[in-house]
């Protein structure tokens, strides 16, 4: 027997559509009980942490699942399954990734249609990933995102569109494996996992994106408790340069800032040597994230912060995204 807990948090995989169309967070959860289809092997407890659509979600609240999912371990749970709203599940999905050190699987979904709408996914994506939770192969590959039967790293998928039921994607690497009629099938290795078991989150850790005129006056608003800056830059990591005299303010009080591409593929990494690009950066002790996306790097120095990471040892946890 695989006994599986289902942790659910809300999103629009717990919600029911009105007969106007308005889809709004049911008073029961629409996927309690339904788990007749995974036969006698697999047993199910669920338990609703929160009902909350995803754009309710903080760190704070991430912190406490992953810490309802640390307990569970102890106690010898096979696997977990998270069901979440999809606005923020990427960010939620890496999160419990960077703060877990689990070894049983430890899987993330939801659903792009209400249960009641035509065409719902959220009881197919539940099931699969329920099997994928259930699947010894799944083990030892850091927290997983099940969604239209592919199985994605928590640490590169992203919502890719509004409405769209294949919204999560994987850009440059692809997802790590499928679901299929007979289980779970991996394709890809995870390398180099690594976990901070930290106990609270640091607040105040911004996100601003880039663009063509960009001047410092952004920068210049942050509050004085800011704690540590993302920026989606443009390209390979480059910035307009009216914004150097405010980032170099940042840097003057000490505020980490962390470079990303606004692309949609590829990596940040500094070869121009021109005003503002990516090689002067570096130069302001500003730091790359290969690979991520602005929200997921926002996690990763959140998580690097809280567990009391400064200096090249932040840089390095920072950066290390790929190798
Ligand atoms: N707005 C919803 C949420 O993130 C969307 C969804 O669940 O798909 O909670």
């Amino acid at each position: 027997m695989t006994d599986i807990l289902v942790l659910h948090t809300g999103g629009t995989i717990s919600m029911t559509a009105n007969a106007a169309g308005d889809v709004a967070p049911s008073a029961e959860n629409p996927l309690m009980g339904q788990t007749d289809q995974l036969g006698t092997d697999v047993n199910v407890t669920a338990e609703e942490i929160f009902n909350l659509p995803s754009p309710h979600m903080t760190p704070a609240r991430m912190l406490e699942l992953a810490q309802r999912i640390r307990r569970a371990e102890a106690d010898g749970i096979d696997g977990v399954v998270v069901t979440h709203g999809t606005d923020t599940l990427e960010e939620t999905a890496y999160f419990l990734d960077l703060t877990l050190d689990s070894t049983v699987p430890v899987v993330v979904t939801g659903a792009m249609r209400s249960s009641n709408e035509i065409g719902s996914d959220g009881l197919y994506n539940f099931i699969t990933a329920i099997r994928t939770a259930a699947s010894p192969e799944s083990r030892n590959k850091g927290c997983l995102v099940v969604m239209n039967d592919e199985i994605h790293t928590a640490r590169f998928v992203t919502k890719t569109h509004t409405t769209n039921v294949a919204t999560f994607r994987t850009p440059t690497f692809g997802p790590i494996g499928l679901v299929t009629k007979d289980g779970a099938r991996f394709f890809q290795e995870l390398i180099n996992q690594e976990s901070c078991l930290i106990d609270a989150v640091v607040p105040n850790v911004f996100l601003l994106k880039a663009y063509a005129g960009m001047d410092s006056d952004l920068f210049d608003a942050l509050p004085d408790n800011t704690n540590g800056l993302v920026i989606e830059a443009l390209g390979a990591g480059n910035l307009p340069p009216a914004t150097l005299p405010g980032l170099q303010r940042l840097i003057d009080r000490g505020v980490p800032i962390v470079l990303v591409s606004r692309c949609f593929n590829g990596v940040a990494e500094g070869f121009y040597d021109y005003e503002a690009a990516a090689w002067s950066s570096k130069r302001w002790a500003s730091f790359f994230c290969q690979g991520l996306n602005g929200q997921k790097a926002r996690i990763k120095l959140i998580v690097g912060l809280s567990d009391g990471k400064s200096g090249a040892e932040l840089k390095k946890y920072v950066n290390n995204a790929i190798s």
